[in-house]
């Protein structure tokens, strides 16, 4: 649960209740290192995200495959491995305030994407040149270790 406003990876919860939906608990969190409040949608129990390709089959969301193909678009780029986490966490997030039980492939990539041309433009380009045509990260990863 990164901090929002400095990225810290330390909150203490200073509020929590379920929300209306009942399959999230709203948490209010405040940063240790900077003091910023903020707000997380935390889903109970333990029910996994669905990642669907494009192909129509769908698999368990994985968040080291995600790393995975992130990492290899930031090689070499001024990008640290824990940015890349940051962004990730940040996806995480969106998704779970989204209350979303499953997503398209297109869809997780898009979701980098964005938060990836934040970052640094050539790490986007390479993710977006090649991502998009791809069935699978472990495609992607082995396409672009070999443009290195
Ligand atoms: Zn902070």
């Amino acid at each position: 649960m990164r901090c929002p406003s400095c990225g810290h990876s330390e909150s203490k919860v200073v509020d929590s209740r379920p929300s209306e939906d009942g399959a999230t608990i709203r948490r209010r969190r405040e940063c240790l290192e900077c003091g910023h409040r903020f707000t997380t949608y935390e889903r109970l129990g333990d029910s996994p995200l669905i990642v669907i390709k494009s192909d129509g089959s769908s698999e368990v969301y994985d968040r080291e495959k995600l790393m995975r193909g992130l990492l290899i678009a930031c090689a070499k780029r001024p990008i640290s491995p824990e940015q890349v986490a940051t962004l990730i966490e940040s996806i995480e997030s969106e998704l779970r305030n989204a209350s979303k039980n499953e997503i398209k492939s297109k869809e997780l990539g898009d979701m980098a994407l964005v938060r990836l041309a934040k970052l640094d433009d050539v790490a986007y380009v390479r993710f977006a040149s090649v991502y998009k045509d791809f069935q699978n990260i472990e495609e992607f990863a082995a396409a672009l270790e070999g443009m290195s």
